[in-house]
């Protein structure tokens, strides 16, 4: 893992962070730590952060469940307020902490960590404008009585977020809790934690004392504490489908509501008309191979129609071949590092196997170089496997690294019945400019998140979740938002009484 254990490594870290509960900035309370690897540099260490225990967790929530009255209480117009200042205070710092995210994740800083900040700070942008829409329903029961809906808090979030896109997660969870009148425990990845707490810091600035703290530490220890304490009210997890079991689990434990956005194999379908450049770009970017392919979205099944399969593969791995890979601070690379040891031998775990397979034809990539600058990082080239089943195990999990296969169809129901053959239902990219045809292929996925003729990511106010083990709930929206950290109340008044 980006985690160098709680081993002290030869050459001590510059930077020594701490957590922010109650407003301060603390150490774990049995002063343990542990170290952040950048990824672009084999088992150098870039941070030494606290090792939350059960007992950090604890105060923690404690410091949200003290702060959660007046929070609530609070007019939505200082919620947005606060939202917009937080806003403020990630563009005024954009910079430091776009690199601080690819140091400790290895996406880049041109490509991928820069348009984060700034999206992050949209999106808070967004609920800050939709705090206002926390309302009810009269409800018709009859005359001589009044009922309507109220829509109220949960009380305390536990937010846990992955190491991929960590403050873009963190922003997706903190926007719309807060909005709302909750306040949250945050846990972000041992693997990158750093640039959630530059953004703690900034909420800590503009929101009274407990209502968002940030507690740092390994999964097992203090993202499982923060899931089973009994004064969390409601669990936002995103992350591996595993993992979101056990927070399930915990949940059901206390019955208390869960939001899960978890893994995801999304299909690319591309129609016979759209052998051209346009798509070539758009399933570039639905692949994400400038994040390294580290996106729950990521669409790495590419359904190619047989008649331009040879072809369009041909022009694929042209353009693939010119994204320069390299150090993801460096302004020249358009992708950086996969993100943890243990996330890069996963992956050239499955590009062995997937490789070897019967059949199998590597059209560009394969194991990443043992030797030169490559080597010195978690570098991994886009790789995309051709020829491959679509029940092959490399088709079937998700490797989570910029790793695609490419699958050959014939018949547009069987390319239907093949994308829906799957465990997941996060996303799907349909490929043509027949619209008639398009629009009917969407429909029929069985994914939370289409687009047609793009590869792009949310946007906020889109409605963002999966289906079947891709999860439970939505994020980045209204919907979302109401749905995901409000609970309805209904009030009935007698008027004859
Ligand atoms: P995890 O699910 O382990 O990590 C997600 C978050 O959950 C992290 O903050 C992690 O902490 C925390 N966590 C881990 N164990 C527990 C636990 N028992 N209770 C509560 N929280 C816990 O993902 P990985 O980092 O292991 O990534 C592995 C795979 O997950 C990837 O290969 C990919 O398939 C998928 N993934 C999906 C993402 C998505 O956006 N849908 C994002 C990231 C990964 P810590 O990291 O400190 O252990």
């Amino acid at each position: 893992m980006g985690v160098l254990t709680a081993e002290r490594p030869a050459v001590a870290p510059a930077r020594r962070e701490t957590m922010i509960v109650g407003g301060e900035r603390v150490e774990a309370a049995d002063g343990r730590t542990f170290f952040v690897e950048s990824p672009a540099r084999r088992d150098s260490a870039i941070a030494e952060v606290p090792r939350a225990s059960a007992a950090d967790v604890d105060r923690a929530v404690r410091a949200a469940a003290a702060a959660f009255p007046a929070w609530r209480a609070t007019h939505w117009r200082e919620r947005a307020r606060a939202l917009q200042r937080i806003a403020d205070g990630l563009e005024a710092h954009a910079e430091e902490i776009a690199r601080t995210l690819s140091m400790e994740t290895g996406n880049a800083l041109r490509t991928i960590t820069r348009p984060e900040v700034k999206g992050a700070a949209d999106t808070l942008r967004y609920f800050a404008g939709v705090a206002s829409e926390v309302k009810g329903e009269t409800v018709p029961v009859g005359s001589g009585m009044l009922s309507y809906t109220l829509r109220e808090p949960y009380g305390v979030v536990g937010a846990i977020v992955p190491w991929n896109v960590p403050i873009t997660i963190a922003v997706w969870k903190i926007g719309p809790a807060l909005a709302t009148g909750n306040t949250m425990v945050l846990k972000p990845s041992a693997d990158a934690p750093l640039a959630v707490l530059e953004l703690g810091r900034i909420c800590a600035e503009h929101l009274p004392p407990g209502v968002l703290n940030v507690v740092t530490g390994l999964g097992e220890e203090c993202g499982a504490a923060l899931a089973e304490h009994p004064q969390v009210s409601k669990l936002s997890f995103t992350g591996h489908t595993d993992t979101g079991r056990s927070v399930m689990r915990a949940a059901a434990e206390r019955i208390v509501p869960v939001s899960l956005e978890l893994g995801g194999k999304s299909p690319q379908i591309v129609f016979p008309d759209a052998n051209d450049d346009a798509t070539v770009a758009g399933v570039i970017a639905g692949m994400r191979f400038t994040r390294q392919g580290q996106s729950c979205t990521a669409g790495s099944r590419l359904f190619v129609h047989a008649s331009i399969a040879d072809d369009f593969l041909r022009k694929l791995t042209a353009k693939l071949a010119t994204i320069r890979i390299g150090d993801p601070l460096d302004e020249a690379s358009d992708m950086g590092a996969i993100a943890s040891r243990r996330q890069f031998e996963k992956v050239c775990g499955y590009i062995a196997e997937g490789a070897e397979q019967k059949g199998a034809r590597l059209a560009i990539g394969g194991l990443p170089p043992t030797q030169g600058p490559l080597a010195e990082g978690y570098y991994v080239q886009p790789t995309v496997i051709a020829q491959v089943a679509n029940d092959w195990r490399i088709a079937r999990e998700e490797v989570f690294g910029p790793v695609m296969v490419a699958i050959p169809w014939t018949d547009e129901a069987e390319v239907l019945r093949m994308a829906n053959d799957t465990h997941y239902g996060l996303a799907a990219y349909v490929w043509t400019h027949d619209v008639g045809r398009a629009i009917r292929t969407a429909h029929a996925i069985d994914a939370g998140f289409v687009q047609i003729g793009q590869g792009g990511g949310q946007l906020p106010g889109q409605s963002y979740g999966g289906f079947k083990q891709s999860g439970i709930g939505r994020e980045v929206s209204l919907e979302g938002m109401l749905e995901g950290y409000t609970q309805r109340k209904s009030v009935t008044v007698n008027l004859s009484y």
